[in-house]
């Protein structure tokens, strides 16, 4: 902790020249030298001002929410978030996976890089050998949110090489971390499939994703989503892999050692903990079918109606089945 800074110290502090330094990973601290006092609280404001110490401003009651998927994908494997390293995190979701979702395979293929820990883990629990079956060209960026379906289709071929000799003649169980239209992971398999794979069991260290993200993740509506509009069978199908199985919403927590009600799952369970215009139970935004329903004659529009916006109850359980064996 810097000269000067409080016992029970504020956020992110330290660094070069003793300033204080706010960030949303901890891994950019580490950047730039400086040391992790503690997190800005939800429902907290820090503010910083020059030649001041840091100031703490209560504007709302702490309701913890944390997206789930920063955990499972977005932040950087040296981050810690919730007092948990997230490549540790993800190699216990991989070994919680593979207790969930074993598979009779040869080897077990990452596909890299976010799949990496998830895949170590997998392997340490199914007792099977980890090798690297694809190298991943650095230069280019992730898949999922470039945004045309053409550049998509393009960027797998030019992200991913298979290495033949890993690959050739064996049984992979290859982990990953998501799928969210499905695309991207069947052009996967298809490259594993043209260098001479024998099979390809696919583990998703994450539940299926649902619903759509309202807080600013971009996965687009629910209908881009595969698993809104497809059964595990058909997903399996789909991506032609000869299995396909998930972590369980309660498999993460497991690996996590958290509480449920630290996270959002929404685009998991579709439990949104800020109301939004979303019928999680039968996939709709509200606003469309409210819309729909004024345009009858005799309807009055929403706006006369009152706020079509409320929280809905989950829809689906804590540690449902979600794999489908060929
Ligand atoms: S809906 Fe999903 S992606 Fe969006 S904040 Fe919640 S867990 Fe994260």
């Amino acid at each position: 902790m810097p000269e000067g800074a409080p016992e029970r110290g504020l956020w992110a502090a330290g660094g070069i020249d003793r300033g204080w330094v706010l960030a949303s990973e901890t891994a950019a601290l580490d950047i730039v030298g400086a040391e992790v006092v503690r997190d800005v609280e939800p429902g907290e404001i820090v503010v910083l001002e020059a030649g001041r110490e840091p100031r703490s401003i209560r504007f709302a009651e702490p309701h913890h929410a944390l997206c789930v998927f920063e955990l499972i994908y977005f932040g950087r494997p040296d981050s810690y978030m919730e007092g948990r390293n997230l490549y540790e995190a993800r190699r216990r979701m991989g070994m919680q996976l593979a207790r969930e979702q074993p598979a009779e395979a040869d080897i077990v293929v990452p596909v890299p890089d976010t799949g990496a820990p998830a895949a170590a883990g997998f392997a340490e629990v199914a007792g099977l050998p980890y090798r690297e079956g694809m190298v991943r060209n650095r230069y280019t960026g992730r898949t999922f949110i470039e945004p045309s379906q053409a550049m998509r289709q393009r960027g797998v071929n030019v992200k991913l090489s298979p290495l033949r000799e890993v690959i050739r003649g064996r049984r992979l169980v290859v982990v990953d971390d998501s799928i969210v239209r499905g695309t991207t992971t069947k052009q996967i398999v298809s490259l594993l499939r043209r260098a001479g794979a024998a099979e390809v069991h696919l583990r998703i260290s994450a539940p299926p994703i649902y619903h759509p993200c309202f807080y600013g993740i971009d996965t687009q509506i629910e209908t881009e989503l595969i698993a809104a509009r497809l059964s595990i069978d058909e997903i399996r199908d789909f991506v032609g892999a000869d299995s396909l199985g998930y972590l369980s919403i309660k498999g993460v927590l497991s690996a996590l050692e958290l509480p449920y009600e630290r996270f959002c799952f929404a685009c998991f369970d579709g439990n949104y903990p800020v109301p939004v215009p979303y019928d999680a139970h039968h996939r709709k935004f509200l606003l469309e079918a409210d819309e729909a329903r004024w345009r009858r004659p005799g309807t009055a529009p929403p706006a006369e109606r009152g706020p079509a916006i409320r929280r809905r109850p989950r829809a689906r359980q804590l540690g449902e089945p979600i794999a489908h064996r060929g």
